[in-house]
């Protein structure tokens, strides 16, 4: 039979390697301490196996486990020259409770098992320190019955304070006969609250304890963590128990928290706190209680205050020793008991972005770690944290509803439920969250003078998501619990009403909704970020390039390192001012004249705009996609627009309402859109590359070199309906050419983001200079779930297992996935040089862009404020493909992602 618990002292563990599945991550932890020779409390872990094999049996600890506990105690026994429940030097152990990550709901920490009312007195005489005996052994009965009987602790004080009371006394009981009153009072209230007798022998106190942390396991809080979290139901926990070290007696005696470096300034130097044990803290002038660790080590490790009671010098060493170790800033909990140094836990030191990239770049310079390992040890998605503002998380925040969070950042402003009302909060300089059931295209200038953007319903890839990554505001869409009523301008939560112009603070990062106003960080980019991402430039085989239709989101896209614009929609550049209304003219224009004359007063509003992306990008490759979105999405809505419309065209609103009415469609995700458009009424897909191609040709005179756009047909399914496009593309642009009297340099190219297009992406290459997959509408199309209502039931998807991640943010590597390589291997086949990259939310998303990596795209183009992440993600993702190809596989394999 395979053993079930594991030893660790010392110098000497049974298990370390990848032992955080078996042992739990405090297990594993105090393994891999041990056996770095670190001094740690001897002890055992009962493994997840153990969990799985008594949870199966349901009902008390199998025997053959309580058997293997025996003996795992008898062997501490004989390391400490302790017993368990001995007339003199009694052993006492700690017990622990971990499953492979940190999840709430679990059982407690129990201390002290093994006391009773004789080896109270043992420890009592042993230590010289009734008070402190007993302090322990009435803090044991508590956390027994919490975790054992789910005993309110609340009773056992109320106890305590009826016998002080009667003793005449504040405080702790004095002598040994007070003491053993209270206790005798904790024994009968046990016995008549709970029917059961605290056990005296410390084996069945050490299997009781044992058997409930287990039971813990179905604690609801921790369900629904490992809901959340995708852990698997199996997976369980496991449970250590190691000997005591008396860290609060006196002040021989302390608790600390090390971190091997000053994580602000990268410098290796102990920082951290410790915290003197004993009643004597205070008078030693501490009111507080603990001490920063940076003052312990004087010069060549000599302690610095006589007041750390145990080996500064071994400390600093042994966390230094563990950083090498590591090779990463680590973090150590300690303790300190008589004087002698314990270590109970380290992890890699806890961070923000800032100071992650601080200490990488630091240990870079040390000579300590490679740049290639520096990157490596960055979570590309932290880097929002310096992008944009954050909240400064010091108090607990009043949530009132959570959603996902669809464009990172924090903000904070007055609730306005009209994009017109932002607007009027905005002039007069206010702070505007800008709250909505959902947005529509004419919301866009008030997400654009918002601080924040709330949308009540929608997913991850939702208008306002889209929109708002794009202008890089904070949002939050799909919120359950959260209702707008229009009528008297109300917000609901549960237990809550807010009003128009009440304050509320939106965390676009984690999707949170907060009532009332929360301070925020700025955001800051110190000088190593832009090393790191010099690491990454140097790292990287993809490109990134960044979806931008205006001037401002072009240039912060410049900024954050974008190499071009891999997605320019150009139906976000018809919403403003006059635009929208000359493209509603065109949309309701009776006939191809109509359209045709429409159409010329929209010319020079897209010739300038594309001009300026061109100047912004200089040289830099611009990809323009004509019209996508569905007609009626620019069409006036309610009576006040219909009726402005209406005057405006010099048509009856009735004969208006019927043109809408003739627009209206059952689906239009799936209808008239696309280049279906540019089918039905070629007039504007001409229209858009003249525009196209004017521009090109004045940028590239104002700059004296040639700008070669790359224009990009949306929604083709079919070769021809490529084709059909492509010819007036070129049409076009002989025309421009003979105008202008120079030739045009260009590029046409098709979105893939139909499952038809993959399979046909063999034959649509022949006709296309490049493919960007369009994984928003692919996984939409591929799922046939409508990435707009997604985020209703997704969310079920999550709590049932049925998916981990949202495939509009991650790439569905199985499906989509697998859809796109194919795409990729056809369109090669037929067109070796065709350039591939992918422009959906997902070419944003660092685990999508190792799958994107695999795969082979040439670049990845993502929002604005996603870019930096993008350079690392990819970075880190051709360091790993390069470190599997040479592994040996050689073999682009795309079984990681
Ligand atoms: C896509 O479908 O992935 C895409 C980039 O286009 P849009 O989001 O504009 O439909
Ligand atoms: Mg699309």
């Amino acid at each position: 039979m395979a053993r079930k618990i594991f030893t660790f002292m010392r110098g000497a563990s049974d298990r370390t390697a990848d032992a955080t599945e078996a042992l739990g991550f405090k297990g594993a932890n105090l393994a891999l301490l041990a056996s770095l020779d670190m001094p740690v409390p001897p002890g055992f872990t009962v493994s997840t196996a153990a969990w799985r094999e008594a949870a199966n049996l349901r009902g008390g600890l199998p025997q053959p486990l309580r058997s293997e506990i025996n003996a795992a105690v008898e062997w501490l026994e004989t390391v400490t020259g302790r017993k368990f429940g001995g007339n003199e030097k009694p052993l006492l152990l700690a017990v622990r409770t971990s499953a492979r990550t940190q999840m709430p709901g679990l059982a407690e920490t129990v201390l002290d098992v093994g006391l009773n009312d004789a080896t109270v007195e043992t420890v009592a005489i042993e230590l010289d320190d009734l008070s402190f005996a007993y302090r322990s052994y009435r803090r044991f009965i508590e956390s027994f019955a919490a975790l054992v009987y789910d005993a309110d602790p609340g009773a056992f004080e109320e106890i305590a304070d009826e016998e002080a009371e009667a003793s005449g006394r504040s405080g702790d009981p004095q002598t040994r006969e007070e003491w053993r009153r209270l206790i005798a009072r904790y024994h009968a209230f046990i016995e008549a609250e709970y029917d059961a007798v605290l056990p005296q022998t410390p084996l069945e106190q050490l299997s009781m304890v044992i058997e409930a942390s287990f039971a813990s396991w179905r604690n609801p809080v921790a369900r629904s963590h490992r809901v959340l979290h995708g852990i698997p139901e199996n997976a369980g926990l496991a449970v250590t128990a190691h000997a005591m070290i008396f860290n609060e007696r006196d002040r021989n005696s302390g608790t600390g928290r090390a971190v091997s470096r000053d994580l602000r300034s990268g410098e290796p130097r102990l920082t951290g706190e410790f915290w003197l044990g004993g009643r004597e803290r205070a008078e030693i002038g501490d009111p507080v209680g603990s001490w920063p660790l940076s003052d312990l080590i004087a010069d060549g490790g000599r302690p610095a205050g006589d007041w750390f009671p145990a080996d500064a010098a071994a400390l600093a060493a042994h966390v230094r020793r563990l950083e090498s170790h590591v090779g990463d800033a680590v973090e150590v909990d300690f303790m300190v008991g008589d004087g002698e140094l314990f270590f109970l836990q380290s992890r890699t030191a806890r961070r923000g972005a800032g100071e992650a990239i601080r200490v990488a770049v630091e240990l870079v310079k040390e000579g300590l770690i490679e740049e290639e390992e520096a990157l490596l040890r960055i979570d590309p998605a932290s880097l929002d944290q310096l992008l944009h503002p954050t909240i400064e998380r010091t108090t607990d925040l009043p949530i009132i509803g959570r959603g996902m969070p669809a464009s990172p950042g924090a903000a904070t402003g007055e609730i306005a439920f009209t994009s017109e009302r932002a607007e009027a909060l905005a002039a007069e300089g206010r702070p505007v969250i800008l709250v909505r059931n959902e947005t529509f295209p004419e919301d866009i200038h008030g997400m654009h003078v918002a601080n924040g953007v709330l949308a009540i319903r929608g997913g991850t890839t939702s208008h306002a998501a889209v929109v708002a990554r794009g202008i890089g505001k904070p949002c939050v869409t799909g919120v359950g619990a959260l209702r707008i009523n229009l009528e008297d301008e109300t917000l609901q939560a549960p237990g809550v009403i807010l009003r128009a112009g009440d304050m509320i603070t939106i965390d676009g990062s984690s999707g949170e909704v907060i009532e009332g106003r929360v301070e925020l960080k700025r955001p800051s980019l110190i000088g190593d970020f832009a090393t790191l991402m010099d690491y990454a430039d140097r790292a990287r085989r993809m490109r990134v390039r960044t979806n931008a239709e205006t001037p401002v989101e072009a240039r912060a896209a410049r900024a954050f390192g974008a190499e071009g614009i891999g997605l320019c929609r150009t139906e976000h550049m018809f919403f403003e001012g006059d635009r929208i209304r000359a493209m509603r003219e065109m949309i309701l224009a009776p006939d191809g004249d109509g359209r045709r004359l429409a159409l010329e007063k929209l010319l020079p509003f897209q010739r300038s705009d594309f001009i300026e992306l061109f100047e912004i990008m200089a040289g830099l490759p611009v990809t323009i996609r004509l019209l996508d979105p569905p007609l009626h999405e620019f069409l006036p809505k309610g009576d006040a627009e219909i009726a402005e419309t209406a005057a405006m065209l010099g048509i009856e609103e009735g004969v208006l309402r019927q043109r809408i009415a003739k627009l209206e469609e059952f689906n239009p995700m799936l209808g008239h859109r696309g280049c279906r458009l540019a089918i039905s009424y070629p007039e504007i897909a001409e229209a858009q590359a003249r525009a196209i191609f004017e521009a090109a040709v004045e940028a590239g005179e104002r700059a004296g070199e040639a700008v070669v756009p790359e224009i990009m047909v949306p929604l083709v399914g079919m070769r021809k309906e490529l084709a059909f496009v492509k010819e007036r593309i070129d049409r076009v642009a002989q025309l421009v050419a003979a105008e202008r009297g120079r030739s045009v340099h260009y590029q046409v190219g098709s979105m893939i983001e139909l499952p038809r297009a993959v399979v046909r992406a063999d034959t649509i290459a022949e006709i296309a200079d490049f493919f960007s997959f369009g994984t928003n509408d692919l996984t939409q199309t591929v799922f046939g779930i409508s990435r707009d209502d997604a985020g209703n039931f997704l969310s079920t998807y999550y709590r049932q297992g049925i998916i981990e991640r949202d495939p509009f943010q991650t790439v569905d590597a199985d499906g989509v996935g697998e859809l796109i390589a194919l795409a990729v291997e056809k369109a090669r086949r037929t067109r070796p040089d065709i350039q591939l990259g992918v422009c959906g939310e997902q070419g944003g998303d660092p685990a999508s862009i190792a799958f994107f990596e695999q795969t082979g795209l040439d670049y990845v183009s993502c929002s604005p404020f996603r870019v930096p992440i993008a350079r690392v993600a990819a970075a880190q993702s051709a360091i790993l493909e390069r470190r599997a190809t040479r592994g040996g596989t050689g073999v682009k394999g795309r079984s990681r992602a």
